[in-house]
């Protein structure tokens, strides 16, 4: 399998901070972070990140002990992040969103001694819990206050509520503002970027029980290194990302924090999603990067041809998580004047695993070449020892510096997500002559239709083809007959109209007989995740409505 040799000094593991102590020292003066108009410079951000990681220090933080960080985008996400990491941790990624069964539930697999997140009630109040139904220890809470006084606004558009919390002055609560307070000498933790690890990501992985990835210094590191190589075209010190992607979720940390900070980049970060919001900030403060999942390019494309926007500070976009529609990539293209590049990945591989090129052409199907050092390997559904040649379609195994230790105290799902050393990632795909991978889809989306199997992703670009869809997802649902059928949901354009009986016609010049959904159920929106891929289990667990095929 081809790898695009871009560099010919194959980089090397770090740890991830001394990727930000490089960027410190390489980038002092640069502006770091600038959060609604508040900015960090690179050098600021290593002083804050080594006092709050002598703080964690003095709280017991040593090699291995895992901190949790439940927070939304603030610069407090990367100054915790960096200061775990410093002080010899490991960082556990929670979804402040989540409910206190998810959050309890994590910490007891994950070991969770120490959380820091924010002092709005309706985060803090779950994590408060937590000190009493799990062995949670200690809370640092930041104060929203203090790092966006004007922060309302903000905050009633992530949680509902702008309510701030009464902190109890006990022994198990920190102010963040104490923990960068402390004086002492910090003593600098020896790791092995190699074998320490840096982050537990958990992910439903390939059979929905959440799963803690331990991705180590060297995946994390070895991985923004790989995207450099891949996008050659970037000016280290001269770049501007805006980033939207939660933090917590592994694409936001990768390919857009951890690779900002060792190109210096400036992150303007952004705690929600609003379409109009995204728009003013990238015309006023003309970032160069935006990194996203389709359903921001489509939002972004549905509003940006008014007119009273300019994208034309934007160079480069990468898309991944889930499909791209070619018509988003295309429209996204001609309105921004910028490149819109899709790549795959997923959490057990840091998690960029393949991403088009720049360099040669763009296969419209394709999530393009692997990055540098990556190889795949397709395996067959039935017998993954047996790895298929180029062109037919299997299981994606893949080997690299990337893919994960294993996951957290879980040796048997560990050792069934490994095969030969390779990584299973439970996607369908497969490689052309040139090199290119293809996805087809998800093995556990399949949908077994009378003996075929059935691939959603077939009928949901089908669905695409039609002018008037906006968003489409397929899912099997139970049938007396078949055992499953497809069912599909869509939204559609602004101003569009079609009827779920037109779709159905429509889709019989496109699919098969066996791939023609049983109905079409037209919604006003569809469920998402919190990084923003369609949510097909929330869609799985209500799938009522819509027209009939006849
Ligand atoms: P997660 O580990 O939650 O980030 O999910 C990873 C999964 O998202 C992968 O295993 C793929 O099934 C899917 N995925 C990632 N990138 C793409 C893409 N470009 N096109 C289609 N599916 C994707």
């Amino acid at each position: 399998m081809p790898a695009i040799p871009h560099d010919p000094d194959p980089p090397t593991p770090v740890s991830l901070p001394n990727l930000l102590a490089r960027s410190a020292a390489r980038f002092a003066n640069r502006p770091a972070v600038d959060f609604f108009g508040r900015k960090l410079t690179y050098a600021g951000l290593g002083r804050q990140v080594e006092r709050a990681a002598l703080g964690l220090q003095k709280l017991g933080v040593r090699r291995g002990t895992r901190v949790g960080l439940c927070l939304p985008n603030t610069p407090y996400f990367i100054i915790a992040y960096f200061a775990v990491l410093k002080a010899g941790g490991i960082v556990v990624n929670f979804n402040p969103l989540y409910v206190e069964r998810e959050i309890a539930q994590q910490i007891r697999d994950s070991g969770t001694t120490i959380m820091v997140t924010l002092d709005v009630k309706k985060v803090y109040s779950k994590i408060a819990a937590m000190l009493e139904v799990t062995d949670l220890e200690r809370i640092v809470v930041c104060s929203m206050r203090a790092s966006l006084p004007f922060a309302k606004g903000v905050l009633f558009a992530l949680f509902k509520s702008a309510e701030l919390a009464e902190i109890p002055k006990d022994a198990r609560h920190v102010r963040f503002s104490d923990l960068v307070a402390a004086r002492a000498t910090f003593e600098p933790v020896d790791l092995d970027p190699t074998s320490d690890v840096a982050v537990l990501q958990y992910t439903g992985g390939t059979t929905g029980v959440p799963k803690g990835a331990m991705l180590t210094h060297a995946n994390l590191s070895m991985n923004v290194a790989q995207i450099a190589c891949h996008v050659p075209i970037l000016t280290p010190g001269r770049e501007r990302a805006l980033l939207i992607l939660p933090l917590f979720h592994v694409f936001g940390m990768t390919a857009g924090m951890n690779f900002c900070i060792s190109i210096g980049a400036e992150i303007i970060l952004l705690p929600t999603f609003d379409v109009h919001q995204v728009l003013s900030v990238v015309t006023k403060k003309r970032p160069t990067l935006l990194p996203g999942v389709p359903s921001l390019f489509a939002a972004l494309t549905a509003r940006v041809g008014d007119g009273k926007y300019d994208l034309s500070s934007i160079n480069y976009c990468i898309s991944g998580g889930a499909p791209l529609p070619l018509d988003v990539r295309l429209r996204f293209e001609s309105l921004s004047g910028c490149k819109l590049v899709e790549g795959y990945g997923l959490t057990e591989a840091s998690p960029v695993v393949s991403a088009n090129p720049l360099d040669a052409e763009y296969k419209n199907t394709s999530v393009g070449f692997p990055l540098i050092g990556t190889s795949v390997e397709i395996r067959s559904l039935d017998d993954p020892k047996k790895i298929l040649p180029l062109g037919e379609k299997g299981e994606i195994c893949l080997r690299g510096p990337q893919i994960m230790a294993g996951y957290w105290r879980n040796a048997k799902e560990t050792e069934s997500v490994f095969v030969d050393g390779a990584l299973r990632t439970g996607d369908v795909g497969y490689v052309d002559e040139g090199g290119y991978l293809y996805l087809v889809d998800r093995i556990k989306d399949l949908i077994l239709c009378g003996g075929f199997n059935v691939y959603p992703r077939v009928i949901e670009e089908a669905l695409h083809q039609h002018p008037a869809v906006a968003e489409a997802a397929v899912i099997g649902v139970p049938d007396a007959y078949r055992g499953q059928v497809p069912k599909a949901f869509v939204t559609l354009r602004p101003g569009a109209e079609a009827t779920p009986e037109a779709l159905l016609r429509f889709l019989r010049d496109y699919v098969s007989r066996m791939e023609m959904p049983k109905s079409v159920e037209i919604r006003q929106s569809l469920p998402k995740t919190a990084i923003g891929k369609i949510s097909r289990k929330e869609l799985a667990a209500a799938p009522q409505g819509g027209a009939q095929a006849h």
